[in-house]
């Protein structure tokens, strides 16, 4: 599942070749895939129109296009947008096809069809229910040692779920979060609220050294994840806790943990990240 450094590679590869481009023809073989406008209208707006500039908040992928409206893309759980400079057979699954004028396509194809294109006017796009309800961007500047005090003391949610609750830092998914409190040395079940101030400073910087060493690798590749031109992400052959239980931790050889938490898969070294901090 895409989370922020495989959504930011995604943008980092189309941005270095959709800006610019004119949209031809747009094909929408699925029409669920496309929300907010029919799948005529989402066409027939798109066609002619130029890409500007692509941006990103947490998970979303924001596509502004010259005509004064956006596309936003939700990739979920294994949604892909490629950008192809000739043309080849479309792989199945693909449900949005955008014939460009280099005689390129970008193509859309998500196997499990939780993914979506929705196309909303640019001025109101941030206002969108899908952005609005987010949180700062996990590489925002927003994200301050105050403004993660401030969240973490508001509940008492075990920190894995914290750091999984896009409405308070956007981006960050089950694989990043595991990293995450691996390197800042905190167990996953402690309870948000009783993270002690040095381990706060230990959290904003792990977010950041996680996040952009995996944007540095690409991202993760553990199934369908590509990046925007077809290529792979390197990030899963760093994994130090994530996929790793009864292995030895890189840190201490005690064994990795395996547990659920919220219904997900949680990694962690027990003496690394202690229950009690
Ligand atoms: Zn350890």
């Amino acid at each position: 599942m895409p989370e922020l450094p495989e959504v930011e590679t995604i943008r980092k590869g189309l941005a270095s070749c959709l800006p610019g481009k004119r949209i031809e023809k747009v094909t929408v073989k699925r029409e669920k895939t496309v929300q907010g406008v029919t799948a005529k209208q989402f066409s027939n707006r798109l066609r002619g129109a130029r890409f500007l500039h692509l941006d990103r908040h947490g998970k979303f992928l924001l596509l502004d296009m010259d005509s004064g409206d956006t596309i936003i893309v939700d990739l979920r759980m294994t949604g892909q947008l490629v950008y192809e400079p000739v043309e080849s057979p479309p792989p199945i699954h693909t449900h949005v096809l955008f014939r460009l004028s280099d005689g390129g396509r970008l193509r859309f194809t998500d196997s499990r069809t939780f993914g979506s294109l929705k196309l909303i006017p640019t001025e109101r796009c941030r206002e969108h229910p899908s952005l609005r309800r987010l949180g700062p961007d996990g590489l925002s500047e927003k994200v301050t040692l105050q403004f993660l005090q401030k969240q973490l003391t508001s509940t008492h949610r075990p920190m894995k779920l914290f750091l999984l609750d896009q409405q308070r830092i956007a981006g960050i998914g089950n694989i990043y979060a595991c990293e995450i409190l691996f390197e800042a040395g905190i167990h996953p079940e402690l309870p948000s609220d009783s993270v002690a101030p040095d381990q706060v400073r230990k959290l904003k910087a792990a977010i950041r050294k996680i996040l952009n060493r995996a944007i540095k690798l690409c991202g993760t590749t553990m199934r369908d994840f590509r990046t925007g031109t077809g290529g792979y992400g390197g990030y899963q052959n760093e994994f130090r806790v994530y996929g790793r239980e009864g292995k030895p931790c890189p840190r201490c050889q005690t064994s990795i943990v395996k547990t659920r938490l919220g219904n997900r898969g949680t990694y962690f070294c027990p003496r690394c990240q202690p229950q009690q901090p």
